[in-house]
């Protein structure tokens, strides 16, 4: 299984000489983020069992994304490390705070 920052950098030697500006990235990450909304609302609103099409637009998500990072000049890697650290330290509380609740939703909603 590859590394996070090896996924990055396969993307971006995908890329070279293809990149997009700046802006067709975001729009692009949009369009992308659209198309996985389309496909949970074909699942949660019109009732359509689970498509392969969700894993395939997660994916396009992904690499959209790491097309805004590369943009950028942004390690996804480390800024998720970053992430996921700030994150843990307030998991405690909103286990206190919200656990039960998203527990209840999650057996009404899931
Ligand atoms: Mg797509």
């Amino acid at each position: 299984m590859k590394t996070l920052s090896e996924i990055q950098q396969q993307h971006g030697d995908l890329q070279k000489g293809i990149e997009h500006p700046r802006l067709g990235n975001i729009l692009g990450f949009f369009e992308e983020v659209g198309e996985l909304a389309k496909e949970v609302m074909e699942i949660e609103t019109y009732g359509q069992p689970k498509r392969a099409n969700i894993g395939k637009e997660c994916a396009d998500v992904l690499f959209s994304l790491l097309s805004i990072c590369d943009s950028y000049g942004v390690s996804l890697s480390d800024e998720y490390s970053a992430k996921v650290k700030e994150i843990e330290g307030m998991i405690p509380e909103w286990k206190v705070k919200y656990g039960k609740t998203l527990e209840e939703l999650r057996k009404k909603l899931d």
